[in-house]
């Protein structure tokens, strides 16, 4: 039988690759029995996959009774990219594998509102890929803190960064001659959730970061919803109350900034609760102490928090929400507040729904925006456009660095 490249192949190739890197090795009657496809099918994305030097075929598993299968993992060599995390004040580095392992990290001081700040992006990306080694660089993701116009174009509009219309995308691939994806980091998130993480399991969910700012990535039908211009999920601006404080938008009262890690910290500040220059790692070692003041700093950010999301999950409909961010260190504190007005301000028939808390790392934003390369390849929907066709070609013709 014959299987031509449809969509639905490419996103079932993606599919096996994320399998294997994030459960390990399988075999082929696993993945098909998974990954919900007919066991022909999953036969021939593994042909495939094993001709593209993309998957290797390992010893055979131990047998469960019956004639024991042969396992399928992936090849090591498979494939890397970069990922870049873009803030004010500096970038980190991330090189993954195929299998969105990280092989190594790096983080430098970078100033997002130099007038330079495009050729000492490119240089300090120059320096990281100087410092790795071996085959198939398939390219850099970068992730950024606001609105891309299109992955594979990469005009960044960010007001945290103060950037207005900064072509990235096209900067870094002249100076660094290859493929460059760039995308909201919450949105690059979400991609990696859906490739290696919980959203593998769903079809549609929320990724919602909490930290510095507040956003959110929305994937519906397995796809990331961008929005007209690439400004979806923007959730850290959801008007909450009138005559609120300033927000980084210009507007008042927005969730962030009644939130934010800048509005915790503040609050924390007036109330006595911290001295006048400690941060938000003192405020929830005051909370984890067991200071009252504290923790209903973290308590009343939740309850606003859990109003907010409760809106946005009834108009989305997800089936899963999965809290990220630096924030969530103090998540304790904040589901004391989070969980009663989440729930109460719910539809009762959408109640139940589930909400994931997951660990946070420091280079989870750059791994996050590395999983927009390794999506490329299998990217159906041709979201990362032009780039998305010369990071395949790479993968696929085996071109080195
Ligand atoms: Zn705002």
């Amino acid at each position: 039988m014959a299987i031509r490249p449809t969509a639905r192949t490419d996103v079932n190739r993606s599919a096996v690759l994320a399998q294997l890197g994030a459960q390990g090795p399988a075999s082929r009657a696993d993945l098909a029995r998974t990954l919900g496809v007919s066991p022909a099918l999953m036969t021939q994305l593994t042909k495939d996959l094993l001709s593209d030097g993309l998957i290797v075929e390992l010893e055979h598993s131990p047998s469960q009774g019956g004639r024991p299968a042969r396992m399928l993992g992936l090849a090591a060599s498979g494939g890397r990219a970069i990922g870049v995390k873009v803030v004010a004040d500096h970038v980190a580095f991330v090189e993954v594998g195929l299998d969105g392992e990280v092989l190594r990290s790096a983080s430098e001081p970078f100033d997002a509102t130099a007038t330079t700040l495009l050729a000492d992006l490119a240089s300090l990306l120059e320096r990281f890929i100087a410092g790795g080694s071996g085959t198939r660089l398939l390219g850099i993701g970068v992730g950024v803190p606001g609105a891309v116009d299109r992955q594979g174009n990469g005009v960044v509009d960010s007001t945290q960064l103060g950037w207005n219309q900064v072509p990235v995308g096209e900067t870094l691939r002249r100076a660094l001659n290859l493929p460059v994806i760039v995308e909201n980091n919450v949105n690059a998130l979400a991609m990696a959730e859906r490739l290696y993480g919980v959203g593998r399991r769903h079809d549609s969910f929320l990724v919602v970061t909490i930290g510095t700012g507040v956003g959110a990535g929305i994937v519906v039908d397995g796809v990331v919803l961008r929005g007209s211009s690439g400004g979806a999920g923007e959730i850290g601006h959801t008007p909450v109350v009138e005559d609120g404080p300033l927000c980084t938008c210009g507007n008042t009262g927005c969730l962030e900034a009644l939130i934010g890690e800048t509005a915790l910290v503040r609050a924390g500040r007036e109330r006595g609760v911290i001295g006048a220059t400690a941060g938000i790692a003192a405020l929830r070692a005051a909370a984890d102490a067991g200071d009252p003041a504290a923790a209903s700093i973290f308590s009343e950010a939740g309850h606003l928090l859990g109003r907010t999301l409760a809106g946005i999950v009834q108009a989305l409909d997800p089936e899963l929400v999965i809290l990220l961010g630096e924030g969530t260190a103090a998540w304790p504190h904040w589901a004391f507040g989070f969980e009663p007005s989440f729930r109460a301000s719910l539809l009762p028939l959408r109640r139940g729904i589930g909400v994931a808390v997951e660990s946070w790392q420091d280079e989870s934003w750059a791994q996050g925006a590395a999983a927009l390369v390794l999506a490329t390849p299998f990217d159906s929907e041709g979201v990362a456009g032009d780039q998305g066709r010369l990071v395949r070609e790479r993968l696929v013709g085996g071109g080195g660095a």
